[in-house]
Parts: structure tokens; C-alpha cells; sequence
């Protein structure tokens, strides 16, 4: 099947689902994830009207970054070491992965001395599987108050991985978990327009994580094809 085909059919479950979660579909955005596929492939989603794209490694994305328009959303999505971190600051539009106060601390001092403000995401290892970075569904909330008192960062909200599986109802239950911890800092928090982002879901499971509250899918595979 054809990439475009592929990406019309990922809009369309999404629609399905958000009407399934009688959400807004406005309220789900779709990011394209384009590891290792060529910047010739990349265009093709670019042209059918998506702006999000996803990418795992720094290199990749300082690779693509100048090959590809400007108005495109960068999401870096990927475990991201601290000594990289200066090199896609100023290029991208999100970090998903922030799992660590060492992490939060060193994009918060490279925004700053790039006058940038950096939009982060927790990473929660919602599932606590030990080949997965991300930080446990208990500490999240102490990390996303750290991150939250950084200059040069806005915290937006939680990103899970979760596990690799054919039945994705069975991953349900770790969307529900990562929505709740969001409606508990929600109602602890003092500020009336705190920014709560979800982003689940992948490309065997992102039905599910909308209806459990997703507001970023990652989609890869699903309208790339196989990596
Ligand atoms: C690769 C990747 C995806 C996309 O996975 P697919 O199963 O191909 O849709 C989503 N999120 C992260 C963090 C990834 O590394």
C-alpha cells in the first residue's frame, strides 16, 4: 500500500475513534513517525497535510531538519542523552522523553542560552518494564513539579511507551493509569489553564489510547510501512 494510502486510512481510524470517545477530533494530533525512512518519504505525508513528525535519534533529525520545511513540528520523541541535547534545541517543537531532573535541567540551561522555550513531555514507564527508559508512575508527578519551576521549559504533560503486543486492549489499562496521574495533577494543581497533554499510542494500539485520552498519537510503521 502506498504511503498516502496508509496515512489517509491512520486519519480516518482516528476520526472513528475520537466519535467512539465522542471527543473533538481537533483535540488528537497525529505525529508521523519517520525514523529511518527517507526525507523523499517524509515529503509525501508533508504534502497530504501533516505538519507533526517524530524522530528517535539527535542525528537524524539535524540530518532532516534542514532538508525539510520549516513549518514542520519536530517531535523528539527518543531516549535523549544530555551532552546531545544542544544540538536540536532550537529545532525542535517538542521533547517527549524527559525522564530525569539531570535531563529537564540540561535542556532547561540550553533553552535559556538560546533564548528558546522548550516544550517537554514526562516519560512514565507506565507498564515498569525494565528494557524501557522513562521514569515510574509514582515519581512522575515529582518530576513534572521539577521540570514545571525551570526556566526555558514548559512542561506540557506525559508521554508512555507501552509494551509491544498484538492485543491492544491488553495495554488499555496503562492508558487509563497515565490519564489519571494527569486528572491528579490536574486537580492538585493552583493554576486554572494548566497544559495536559497525552501522548500514546502507536501504531498497534493508538485507537485504544484515544479513547483513553490521547492527545498525541506516534504512528510510525502504520503509514510509513515496516522499518
Ligand atoms: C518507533 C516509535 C513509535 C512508532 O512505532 P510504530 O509501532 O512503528 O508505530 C512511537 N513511539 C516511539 C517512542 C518510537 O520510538
Amino acid at each position: 500500500m502506498s504511503i498516502i494510502y496508509n496515512y489517509t486510512k491512520v486519519k480516518e481510524n482516528i476520526e472513528k475513534s475520537c466519535i467512539r470517545a465522542k471527543r473533538d477530533v481537533s483535540d488528537v494530533t497525529l505525529i508521523a513517525v519517520s525514523k529511518t525512512k527517507p526525507v523523499s518519504d517524509i515529503q509525501q505525508v508533508y504534502d497530504a497535510g501533516c505538519r507533526d513528525f517524530g524522530e528517535n535519534k539527535v542525528q537524524e533529525i539535524m540530518d532532516k531538519y534542514p532538508r525539510l520545511p520549516d513549518d514542520i513540528r519536530w517531535h523528539m520523541i527518543g531516549h535523549l542523552q544530555t551532552n546531545k541535547v544542544k544540538y536540536i534545541i532550537d529545532k525542535v517543537y517538542m521533547i517527549h522523553s524527559v525522564d530525569s531532573t539531570r535531563l529537564a535541567d540540561t535542556i532547561s540551561k540550553e533553552a535559556v542560552k538560546k533564548g528558546v522555550t522548550v516544550k517537554i513531555l514526562i516519560e512514565v514507564n507506565v507498564a515498569a518494564e525494565e528494557s524501557k527508559f522513562g521514569t515510574g508512575l509514582k515519581e512522575a508527578a515529582e518530576l513534572y513539579d521539577y521540570a514545571a519551576a525551570l526556566p526555558g521549559i514548559e512542561v506540557c504533560g506525559f508521554m508512555t511507551i507501552a509494551p509491544y503486543t498484538v492485543d491492544a486492549e491488553q495495554n488499555r489499562q496503562y492508558f487509563v493509569d497515565l490519564k489519571r496521574l494527569s486528572v491528579d495533577i490536574i486537580q492538585q494543581s493552583n493554576h486554572n489553564s494548566i497544559c495536559m497533554e497525552l501522548s500514546m499510542g502507536m501504531t498497534g494500539d493508538y485507537c485504544v489510547a484515544i479513547e483513553e485520552g490521547a492527545t498525541f498519537v506516534r504512528v510510525g510503521t502504520g503509514i510509513f510501512g515496516e522499518r
